[in-house]
Formats: structure tokens, sequence, C-alpha cells
């Protein structure tokens, strides 16, 4: 199943369920779908794409993919990299990502599959950790690169917690549509060029190791999103590099999913 959230013609905020990324209406979810919920009869158009979740933590994991750890210069993590991203970051498809107006101007994006928890995970084997897993939807883990690296002195929280910098979307595509999440395909584009262009098979911690890993220090709330690393092909590591301006248009399309599409705004 694909559900969207959105807002509808009546102004009322809706969970929804779409048979495509081109569908101009959603068949209305009654309930919560992270606990009972039904698929009604009803159909209501879509306004405007909401990020499919709310989530209570953002968990992001760093140098990820095999050809991204390369591209950097560090090398291959020992254990996984983990992060936290602010959850003021969030936004959805369509939505602008904003410049911040305090600069600078090194804001770089990182497609990434958002593994999406549905219900409290502690403790989690990874042979287990799949039935803990809700969906998956599309993520730009936005990233301004001078603050990330040199004006926070290797701190990545704050580079990567700017308002606007977690799109997520279109959808979530529940997990007995993806059997397996280290088998799709991941792309970057911006303006219609493609600059990432991977597997997420290149993952060098998978997503069950992940969940289960994540899990042994703390519970993974339902909602809890993952941000799984990003492939080779960031804008920071190119020659000359490639950082998102005002008028862009940033894409990362993953298999099965669908196109996560974002314009680029200066914030005022
Ligand atoms: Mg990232």
């Amino acid at each position: 199943m694909k559900f969207i959230r959105f807002t509808s013609d009546d102004d009322n905020t809706y969970y929804g369920v779409v048979e495509s990324q081109e569908d101009k209406r959603a068949r209305i979810v009654k309930g919560s779908i992270f606990a009972d919920f039904s698929v009604t009869e009803k159909f209501a158009p879509i306004k405007k794409y909401l990020s499919p979740v709310l989530p209570p933590n953002i968990i992001g994991i760093g140098l990820n993919y095999a050809k991204h750890a390369e591209e950097t210069g560090i090398g291959y993590p020992e254990i996984p990299v983990m992060f936290l991203k602010g959850t003021n970051a969030v936004t959805a498809h369509l939505q602008p990502i904003h410049l911040p107006g305090i600069g600078p101007d090194e804001v770089d994006y990182e497609a990434e599959l958002a593994v999406v928890i549905g219900k409290p995970a502690k403790n989690v084997t990874k042979d287990k950790a799949g039935e803990y897993i809700l969906g998956y939807c599309c993520a730009n883990d936005v990233s301004a690169r001078d603050w990330q690296i040199k004006k926070q002195k290797k701190q990545w929280a704050r580079g990567k917690s700017f308002d606007t910098f977690c799109p997520i979307g279109p959808c979530l595509v529940t997990r007995d549509e993806i059997p397996n999440p280290n088998g799709l395909w991941i792309q970057t584009e911006v303006n219609g060029t493609i600059l990432q262009d991977s597997h997420t098979s290149d993952m060098i911690y998978d997503v069950p190791t992940l969940v289960s890993h994540l899990s042994q220090s703390m519970t993974l709330m339902p909602g809890t999103v993952i941000l799984t690393g990003t492939p080779e092909g960031v804008g920071f590591t190119r020659k000359p590099p490639v950082f998102l301006r005002e008028g862009d248009q940033v894409t990362v399309s993953i298999e099965t999913i669908g196109r996560l599409i974002n314009p680029v705004v200066r914030e005022k």
C-alpha cells in the first residue's frame, strides 16, 4: 500500500491511499496507520502533500554507502555512524527547501531511503527487524556543508537540521511491497541532471542491521525515521563542487517508492 498524508479541498488533513504518484485523489484512511486503520470507500482530492510521517526522532546514518565513504576520503566506518537530525527540518513533496538566510551557500543534497518504524522496537534482533518496520519513503538529508564540517567543527547535527532540510515523501510504501529494502535503485536529479545514481545494495550496514543496532540503545518509537545514508555523487565531493541554488529543483527517486520533488528558495 502507498500511504500519503495530505490536505484536501476542505482544508482538512487526511491519510489516504493512492495507486500511483499521478493520482489526483486518494482513498481516505480512517484511524492510525501505526495502529488500527481501515481504508474507506471515500475519495478526497489531493490539494497539498504533507510528510507521510511526523517523526518523534530522525536518526541519520552517515557514510553508509561504500562508494560514498570512499568519495569523502574518510573511509569505511567500523560501526554505523549515527547522528540525530532535528524534527523541525521535516518538509514534504513539492514544498520548498529554504537556503538559510544566515548563510552559507554550501547546501548539498543527499538521496536516502527512509525507514519508518511501525511499533516500539527495543533490543530487536536482525532477523526480526523487518517486523518493526511499517514502510519506506524517499528522503533528502539536506546538509549545509560548511556548518557540518567547518563552522561546527565536524558536529554534523546543526548543519543538517536547518528548517526544511528533511523532505520526506511523496508516499510511505508498506514493507510488504518492498521485501528487500537493499535491492532498490536510488537517484538524485538536480534540474533534470542525474547526480546520484546508485543502488541500496551498496549500503555497508543493511536495513535490518541498522534497526537492530539502533534498538540496542534506544526504543525506536512508532514513526521514527531512520535515514539510511546516501550513495556517491554528493555535491561537495564533486570537482568543482555542486551546491543547491535558488531556483533549482531537486528530485530524489527510489524504485517502487516514487519521486520526491522539492524546489529550492532562499529563506527571507
Ligand atoms: Mg545523510
